[in-house]
């Protein structure tokens, strides 16, 4: 699934490659790709609109157009945006958006969990369910981390994976902070001292961009907009690597459930208090 690091990648592709061109045709091709209104109508309103804009926030992907309106791209677990010269280049096609150069920006999504919907530009966050801090951004010190985990008493996994706690992360990324913090995935945020805080704001803020920088984690369906996989899988030090030496101190990495989700630890480097 993808993460803030996989959205951000393809962010900044899109920021250079669709900025400035104008969609002249839209085809959807799986009516429920496309959340919140009919899909002729999101063809009609979507049809001769012009990019101006490319940006994020959290794990969804905003488009936005000329006429104050921008297309949110929720990935979910298959999702991909994808330029093509032709419709059929690609087998999952569930939207398709003809551009004033002659290709194709395709949205790809095998398992059709993902989501497109459009947005009044000045109200993107109140068409988002509500979400927690950016945690790129220069506002998000040790001192925001520590206010939004002291609201939870759950494992911090969880309380990381909660979107509204934390904008962004997932699986991947939050078992990477944890291990960079040397913090164990059960500890609970309001028993972090203020030196594991900081250890934990730097594993996520570390994690996010080393993940970003190697055009993320493809380990299912995550590809960039030329169709490529992220190589940032080569660069995890957890991550499904259960019974292999930790990087750190030879220890096999551990594996439990949390929410339903693996999770990837080491017993000596992350020693539950
Ligand atoms: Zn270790």
């Amino acid at each position: 699934m993808p993460e803030l690091p996989e959205v951000e990648y393809v962010a900044r592709q899109l920021a250079t490659t669709l900025v400035g061109r104008r969609i002249v045709g839209v085809e959807v091709c799986w009516a429920r790709s496309v959340q919140g209104m009919l899909p002729e109508e999101f063809a009609a309103r979507l049809a001769s609109r012009s990019v101006v804009g490319i940006g994020r926030r959290g794990k969804y992907l905003l488009i936005a157009l000329d006429g104050e309106e921008t297309l949110i791209v929720h990935r979910r677990m298959s999702g991909n945006l994808i330029f093509a010269a032709r419709i059929d280049e690609d087998p999952y096609v569930r939207v398709a958006l003809k551009l004033d150069d002659g290709r194709y920006l395709l949205y790809s999504d095998p398992r059709k969990f993902g989501r497109l919907a459009l947005a009044a530009s000045d109200a993107i966050e109140q068409a988002l369910p509500g979400l927690g801090p950016e945690p790129l951004a220069a506002s998000f010190t040790p001192d925001v981390l520590a206010v939004r985990l002291a609201a939870t008493r759950r494992p911090l996994k969880a309380a990381l994976l909660d979107q509204s706690v934390i904008a962004g992360l997932g699986n991947i990324y939050a078992d990477e902070a944890l291990f960079r913090a040397g913090i164990h995935p059960l500890c609970t945020g309001a028993s972090l001292s203020r030196d594991e805080l900081q250890r934990l704001h730097a594993g996520i803020q570390g994690a996010l961009r080393t993940g970003i920088e190697h055009g993320g984690t493809t380990f299912g369906r995550h590809r960039d907009v030329h169709n490529e996989t992220g190589a940032n899988l080569e660069h995890v030090e957890v991550y499904r690597r259960t019974g292999q030496p930790c990087l750190r101190c030879g220890t096999p990495i551990a594996r439990i459930t949390v929410l339903q989700r693996g999770t990837h630890y080491c017993p000596h480097c992350q020693p539950l208090k």
